[in-house]
Parts: structure tokens; sequence; C-alpha cells
């Protein structure tokens, strides 16, 4: 009986209406971003590489809380956040993404919005500038919510977005890590020692969430390798009644875990354990299974909280609250 009564409790909370801004008080807004985590050390950094990142996530950071400042939507000031991103050769997504097997690039990307839990994904695309408004697209267009390759092409030539020749997206960075791996068969991991994914999660004043997540994939990926980063639930997941997440690391596991929407289902039912403890435990399970990697979060009540089980992840959050921070170095925290 009381069972039952828990039951019905936490399936009333699970079914509640987004509350706009969950409580009294002040409207909040809260914003995070990732451009990937990994063995990212202090030591194997120079002062300028440092800086040099630092100045890209603040970019990244100050275009989508100028949004959220003034009102703006949280779906646009995750866009805004990773199309400069993917324009950003140093992450491994739009320009600067990993080089498959065949030594082309192949994208994935996936946008979510927490209003309605309407999403849109793409992956493999090739001459997309932007893929994380080609998943923008498709949401919008509401058919379908995940295309893949040539089809995704095809639908992105109805669309106006700016198309590049492959060669537009390689850097010799990336293109030397795909010789290495091949010539020494070392792991994805092995060779580039982080994953470079960028992702953003926003809280706007109207108390909508959004989550988007973009990606090259893995370093020499091949048969029509997909990772979490584009599979809803995966690396990307939104819904205004619990959180926005999206996460970085070694698909596979991020996969067989459902890590963003398992953080986002067991939110809601929290008491003892509170939002960084849930998702802890989620990149604890991740872990056990032999994965690493980690995962940027926002939730109703102005939360910005990132978990990772690597030695760093590229980050920065800013909230209404007036927290503002930008770290790479897990000893940052
Ligand atoms: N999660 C991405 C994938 O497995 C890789 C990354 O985070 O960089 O495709």
């Amino acid at each position: 009986m009381r069972f039952r009564f828990a039951l019905a409790l936490v399936a009333t909370m699970i079914a509640a209406p987004a509350m706009a801004q969950d409580g009294a008080g002040e409207p909040r807004w809260s914003f995070a971003i990732h451009g990937g985590a990994g063995t990212i050390e202090r030591a194997s950094m120079t002062p300028e590489q440092e800086a040099e990142y630092r100045a890209a996530l603040d970019a990244a950071l100050t275009a989508g809380e100028d949004i959220l400042r003034d009102g703006g939507s949280a779906m646009d000031a995750v866009t805004a956040a990773i199309t400069l991103m993917e324009d950003d050769p140093k992450f491994n997504a739009g320009r600067g993404a990993v080089f498959t097997w065949d030594g082309t690039i192949e994208h994935d990307a996936a946008l979510m919005d927490g209003r309605n839990r309407a999403a849109g994904a793409i992956t493999g695309t090739s001459t997309v500038r932007h893929p994380i408004l080609l998943a923008q697209e498709v949401m919008r267009d509401g058919r379908h919510v995940f295309l893949s390759g040539a089809g995704a092409e095809t639908f992105a030539d109805g669309t106006d977005l700016e198309r590049v020749p492959n060669e537009w997206f390689a850097t010799d960075a990336r293109r030397k890590s795909l010789e290495r791996l091949k010539a020494e068969q070392l792991s994805a991991i092995d060779v580039d020692y982080k994953y470079g994914t960028v992702g953003a999660v926003a809280l706007d004043l109207e108390g909508n969430m959004a989550a988007g997540t973009s990606t090259g994939g893995l370093t020499g990926k091949r048969w029509g390798r997909i990772g979490d980063a584009p599979v809803i639930g995966a690396g990307t997941y939104a819904d205004n009644r619990s959180c926005a997440v999206s996460a970085t690391g070694a698909g596979e596991y991020f996969i067989r875990v459902g890590v963003a929407h398992e953080i986002c289902a067991k939110l809601p039912i929290r008491g003892i354990l509170g939002t960084q403890d849930i998702a802890d435990a989620v990149m604890a399970e991740v872990k056990d299974l032999g994965g690493d990697g980690g995962v940027i979060l926002v939730t109703p009540g102005g939360e910005a909280v990132f978990s990772f089980n690597t030695p760093g992840m590229y980050r920065g959050r800013p909230t209404s609250a007036g927290v503002r921070e930008i770290a790479i170095y897990g000893e940052d925290e």
C-alpha cells in the first residue's frame, strides 16, 4: 500500500506540467557549455594553448549568456554557442572535426527542446557547415527526428543552410591523428587523449530548457559508426520538467547507459541526493562499464552542473545568480 502511494506520488511529480521557474523568486537563467572531456592536464598544455581554449570557451559562453540575460530563448542560446564552437578548429565539431578511417569528415549533431521534447538529429553529414543548424531544421520540419548520411544531405538541399566542401572542415592536426592511429594501431582516445565534442544546455527566463551537441565522433571511425551525441537520450536530452543534458566521451558507453535521459529521469525524484550526486551516479555507471567522459546539465531551479570522470573537461557556466566560471582541469573545481 505504502509502495503504491509512493509510486503514485512519483507519477504525479513526473507528470507535473512545466513550472515556470519552479517556485517563487526572481526568474532565473542558467547556461553551461563543454568542449570535450579527456586527459586534459596542466602539464601537457602550454600557457598559450590554455589561453586559447579559455578565450574560445569565453566567446561561446558570452554568446549564450547575452541571449539569456536579455530574455532570449534557451534554444537560441544553445545554437549560438555551438555554431561558434563548430567554426573553431580547436574542437572536434564542424571545422576541425576528426577524420574517419576513410579520410573524410562526417558530423553528428542533435538538438532538443525541453518545452515539448521536440528533437532533431543528424549523423554522417559531410557538407553542412553547421550540423547543429541542420539538426534544428529536422526538428522544425517535425516529420522525423533522426536523419542519416545521403538522406540528411538531401534534406539539407531543401534548406538555406550554408554548404562547404568536405575539405573545408579538415585540419592538419586531425589528419596527423588519423595517420598515427593507423600507423601505430592506436585507439581514438590513445591518439587524441581527449574527446573534443561540443555541447550546450540552457534554462531561459521563461523556464524553458534546451540541449544541443555536435561532433565529428571518434578518429578513425568506420562502418558508419554513430556516437552518442546525436542519439536522443544518450548524448543529448531536454525536458522542462527535469533537466537539459549534453555529453562528451566514449559514445558507445553513453548509448548503453542512456546517460542524458537517465539523468533527467532520476532528477524529479531526487530527495537526499542532489543534482550533482545524481549526475555523478550516472557517470559512475558509465565508468563501471569501462567508459569515460562527462556531462553538463541545467535544471529548472537554475543550477548549472558538470560531472566528469576524466582528468579534465573544457567547460563553462554562467547563471543569473552570479556564477561565472570557465574551467579546464579537474582540479579547477
Ligand atoms: N561522444 C563522442 C562520440 O563518441 C566523442 C566525443 O565526445 O568527442 O562520438
